[in-house]
């Protein structure tokens, strides 16, 4: 079952009527009035040691209510305990490999997954070790010191699902994390398979205007904790206009997913019949094990795909140079249509042979359905494929 509307559009509310508001109060406090001494203390050790709310907020940087309502909402959404917010996806996957260093520095993934995710784990930077492998070697992989696991379903940008559960299964007791972003928790709900840990660039779908940066994790109270003692400490926080916005776009979520989903199939279904490309990804069009694993985990294929265009790089940027409806911009998950060039762009700090490797070749072009007519976006991507088509022929 997908999340519910009514819990999109009350969820993290539930103070609001006692407040004797209808909006949701954006509080721009940097610290706050401590009735005594005492109260401050008690507060501030509350929430330094990760505990979600104390008698006094104290400091902005401990806690925020504007925050803790969209925090509350979120964590409904994914059917979770809790839920902790970031500045940014990058913060929140940071914040995730810090607060797992007391179990380990090793972590196991697999590839594909976004871009700079890619390059947080493989350069080292947060002092971790990463094995890169395929769904099904994660339980070889597990060592002693393994802190976490984490896999991308749907990935960016080849769209590849993982069979979550199966990578559960394997994981054992090293807790999983998925970073759902593509899905959203409206699509999919991984802690309902046995993950540890969601993330989303809220950045995506959950902001869904495309104005706004941030990152959540998803998980039990117990997780969230250590996530929030690192938040705490390191300061990667969201700020509360961000949080306004992002609670304020909750109501229209599965709205807004669901109708982009459709567009979507339309696209993809002319695209598999298009003669001027040479393959398509999306899991809407997923036959054999990606299908199964569609059926089981996801309530639906989502609005995001990538396609392989004939003539390479520079037939794809011939497309990008010629569409008009669609904006040529990276990111994904916004109200309207945005498409990329994933090895120039998104997965550009990749080196080129693990690139290649997952897929992402030089003609792949991604795109994310927004809420316009279909047959509009056809128009603008079919004169662009035209356009591309010829300037290739010319310079063949
Ligand atoms: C964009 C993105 C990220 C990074 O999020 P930011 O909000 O840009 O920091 C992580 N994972 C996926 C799948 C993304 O698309």
């Amino acid at each position: 079952m997908s999340v519910k509307h009514t819990d999109l559009v009350h969820a993290g509310r539930q103070d609001l009527r006692s407040l004797g508001v209808h909006a949701l109060p954006v509080d721009l406090s940097t610290t706050y009035p401590l009735p005594d001494l005492g109260c401050g203390t008690a507060s501030l050790d509350t929430l330094v040691e990760g505990h979600q709310a104390a008698d006094n907020p104290v400091y902005a940087r401990l806690f925020n209510p504007t925050v803790d309502r969209w925090e509350r909402s979120l964590a409904r959404a994914e059917g979770a305990e809790a839920a902790v917010a970031f500045s940014s996806g990058m913060a929140a996957l940071t914040a995730c490999l810090l607060a797992m260093r007391e179990r380990g520095s090793h972590v196991v993934a697999v590839r594909p997954v976004y871009g700079t995710s890619d390059h947080l784990l493989d350069s080292g930077l947060l002092g971790n070790e990463v094995s890169w492998v395929t769904a099904d070697q994660v339980g070889d992989a597990i060592r002693p010191d393994t802190a976490m696991v984490m896999v991308e379903t749907p990935a960016n940008p080849t769209l590849k699902l993982v069979d979550i559960e199966a990578v559960v299964a394997q994981a054992g007791r090293v807790p999983v994390l998925v970073d759902s972003t593509f899905a959203t928790p409206v699509l999919q709900q991984p802690l309902k398979h046995g993950a540890a840990l969601v993330m989303h660039s809220a950045t995506k779908f959950l902001g869904g205007h495309g104005d706004v940066m941030a990152g959540v994790i998803a998980c039990s109270e117990e997780l969230a904790r250590p996530l929030r003692r690192v938040r705490v400490a390191t300061g990667a926080l969201l700020h509360p206009w961000a949080a306004y916005l992002l609670h304020r776009s909750m109501p229209t979520l599965k709205l807004r997913v669901e109708h982009a989903q459709s567009g979507a199939m339309t696209l993809a279904r002319k695209l598999a019949n298009d003669p001027r490309i040479s393959a398509i990804h999306y899991p809407g069009l997923a036959q054999g094990e990606a299908c199964s694993i569609l059926n089981r985990q996801m309530n639906g294929p989502g609005s995001v795909l990538a396609f392989e265009v004939n003539g390479g790089y520079a037939a794809a940027a011939a497309v990008m140079a010629s569409v008009t409806l669609m904006t040529p911009a990276v990111s994904l998950g916004s109200v309207d249509t945005l498409i990329q060039h994933p090895a120039a762009l998104t997965h550009r700090v990749m080196n080129e042979d693990d690139r290649q490797q997952c897929g992402i070749g030089t003609g792949l072009l991604r795109l994310s359905i927004g809420l316009e007519e279909p047959e509009d976006l056809w128009h603008d991507l079919d004169q662009a494929l035209e356009q591309a088509s010829l300037t290739t022929r010319q310079a063949a």
